[in-house]
């Protein structure tokens, strides 16, 4: 794992996104406001939105890739992807381009864009390691994971990495297995305490202590991403089913010794 500082000499881009949802519309403003060209095109009509924000919007999936951008960003759904990818109509493309996306589980995607892509796509893998609430007040020292799959345009890549570099990430180079191995430890496990803590319906009481209230944000802040990015954690990180395993044993460890303790006490209770 590498964590990168260089400044790369960068230049303005023309970005297209796939898949214009929440992610991907917080994305484009910092991409906006750093003075990059932004397309987008989406299973639902992002139109008007895009008008606002000054993004131009394709429902036609060959106008987009006919556009000519330098980099295709691909931030649509972890279960769509292959679906989405295979219905981009690829021979259009009028020259080659790099397909970065910013999934959160990363090996799959790997695979899937090595498959699908063109051999002249250059790619790239990311995963910033925020979202809209975490990155609300900027993107200052949050994480920003890569790795480098296939790139010969250096210029472009590096362009691109810029965007996070030049607004503080902390850029983070290392393989997408690493990724999906560290991921399932930290981001699924987070997620599914949260979606937990969301079943069981916790709410704020009068005598909240610093800790409750930590869960009641971490539940508030897991159930806004949608259940598809939730299951995609799940469903496309081979990891992620050994630390649900863990998560289920190390509950049933923890009620027993409180059963066990239960027991003890209720002896010790018994009249003499
Ligand atoms: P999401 O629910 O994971 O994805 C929503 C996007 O996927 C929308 O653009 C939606 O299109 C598209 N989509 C869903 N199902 C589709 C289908 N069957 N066919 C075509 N398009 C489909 O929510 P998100 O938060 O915007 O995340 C987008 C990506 O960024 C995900 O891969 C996620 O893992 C990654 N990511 C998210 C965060 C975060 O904090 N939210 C952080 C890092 C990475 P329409 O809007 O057009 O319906």
């Amino acid at each position: 794992m590498a964590v990168s500082s260089s400044s790369p000499l960068s230049r303005t881009l023309r970005i297209g996104i796939v898949g214009f949802g929440p992610f991907g519309q917080f994305l484009a403003t910092t991409m906006m406001k750093q003075g990059h060209t932004l397309t987008a095109t989406s299973r639902s009509d992002h139109s008007q939105l895009c008008a606002r924000l000054g993004i131009s919007f394709f429902r036609g999936m060959t106008e987009f890739i006919e556009a000519e951008n330098d980099v295709i960003m691909l931030c649509t759904s972890i279960l769509s992807l292959t679906e989405v990818l295979k219905s981009l109509p690829l021979h259009c493309l009028k020259r080659p381009t790099l397909f970065a996306d910013v999934l959160s589980v990363k090996e799959g995607p790997r695979e899937v864009l090595l498959q699908v892509l063109p051999e002249e796509s250059d790619v790239l893998c990311t995963h910033p390691m925020f979202g809209p609430e975490s990155g609300r007040d900027g993107w200052n020292g949050l994480s920003f994971m890569y790795e480098r799959v296939r790139i010969r345009d250096e210029a472009t890549c590096s362009s691109f990495l810029h965007i996070f570099e030049s607004e503080g990430c902390r850029m983070l180079e290392m393989s997408c297995e690493e990724h999906d191995k560290l991921a399932a430890r930290s981001q699924f496990l987070t997620h599914t305490i949260g979606r937990i803590l969301s079943e069981m319906e916790i709410e704020s009481t009068p005598i909240d202590t610093k800790g409750f209230q930590t869960l009641i944000q971490l539940k508030e802040s897991t159930i806004r991403d949608s259940f598809d990015l939730y299951s995609g954690l799940f469903v496309h990180n081979k990891f992620a089913k050994q630390e649900l395993n863990n998560l289920v044993l190390a509950f049933e460890k923890v009620k027993q010794k409180l059963e066990e303790m239960n027991e003890k006490s209720d002896l010790s209770m018994q009249p003499l």
